[in-house]
């Protein structure tokens, strides 16, 4: 607005309009003069992303298809949860990182989503449910941290008072551990949650899985995990539970030595299996003998029920390709 030589009090109505009240026009806009909004609506457009599918789960989880300007699609879901009302996000379309076990891996990467875009995720979920959405987590398609710019101008967004008003004591944003990405968000004014998805305590086992490990050693990113606990918030470590591949109790005997020291919470999660590969749940018994060794430390523990599990929706099944 002041660009173009307009009160800047009026950014915030427009802004106002579009992020709390969904203008899609500049004709709705009751409290800006005629004159202004025939002129604006001569320079500029308001699009944003549309519902191309919605899937709902017996859980009450809703997962959206979302087609951006340029027709690629996205996807993210909606996660209510007795009161608490959460969107899964998508940061990126595609991921580049390959982890294994992770359907988005398989898709390659396509592009960077801008900010708008990522806030718009919410905004149009918002539209559409009945609920107030009270938490959001970016942990939906992509690495965050490898789009942080856009990831940090979304959050300027979902958390404005004249935008989506989701406090970022609710926002988390999670990330398989990318050194520099965790170092920046340190050093930012954010006051974000942060979580670091572990999975496999065992280093030469988590390069064979997760790739970006052999640049982003664990040694390292622990150490920041434990700076961001102490600075910031206390930092959640996602452990997801695959069959034969980490869910023997060395294995959380080895993640207890590995967060020694580190205040955090534990994340557990049963993995989901996705057609395409080949990984498999382990047994509810293997599980529950997981988290009960896991409960003799001080972390706290919580084993995350997997959602929308029919319709894809559950962590690491994200893939718009095979929506
Ligand atoms: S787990 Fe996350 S970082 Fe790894 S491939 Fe999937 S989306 Fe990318």
């Amino acid at each position: 607005m002041t660009n173009l030589g307009i009160e800047p009090y009026r950014g915030d109505q427009i802004f106002k309009w579009i992020w709390q009240k969904n203008a899609k026009d500049f004709s709705v806009m009751t409290n800006i003069s005629k004159e202004l909004k025939e002129s604006l609506s001569s320079k500029f457009t308001i699009s944003g992303l549309q519902i191309e599918k919605k899937l709902l789960a017996k859980d009450g989880s809703k997962k959206f298809l979302l087609a951006l300007e340029d027709n690629k699609k996205i996807e993210a879901v909606f996660i209510p949860e007795g009161k608490r009302k959460t969107v899964c996000v998508s940061t990126q379309i595609g991921c580049p990182l390959h982890c294994k076990f992770c359907a988005t891996g398989l898709m390659g990467f396509i592009r960077n989503l801008k900010a708008y875009e990522i806030a718009d995720e919410i905004r149009i979920i918002q539209e559409n449910i009945d609920n107030k959405i009270t938490n959001i987590v970016f942990m939906g398609m992509g690495e965050p941290l490898l789009n942080l710019k856009e990831v940090m101008d979304a959050i300027s967004i979902t958390c404005s008072s004249i935008g989506l008003s989701i406090s970022q004591r609710y926002t988390t944003v999670s990330t398989v551990g990318l050194i520099q990405g965790i170092h920046a968000l340190l050093l930012s004014p954010l006051k974000v949650k942060l979580a670091i998805s572990l999975n496999f305590p065992d280093e030469k086992m988590r390069k064979e899985m997760m790739p970006i490990t052999k640049k982003n050693p664990l040694k390292e990113v622990l150490k920041l995990a434990k700076e961001y606990s102490l600075k910031k918030n206390m930092v959640t470590f996602e452990y997801v539970i695959i069959d034969k591949l980490n869910d023997r109790i060395k294995d959380a005997q080895r993640l207890l030595q590995l967060l020694k020291g580190i205040p955090s919470k534990i994340n557990l999660i049963s993995y989901n299996p996705y057609p395409l590969l080949p990984y498999e749940q382990p047994s509810e018994k293997k599980v529950e003998k997981f988290l009960q060794c896991l409960l003799t430390s001080h972390h706290t523990i919580t084993l995350r029920k997997s959602r929308g599990q029919e319709i894809l929706a559950a962590c690491g099944q994200l893939a718009a390709l095979n929506t």
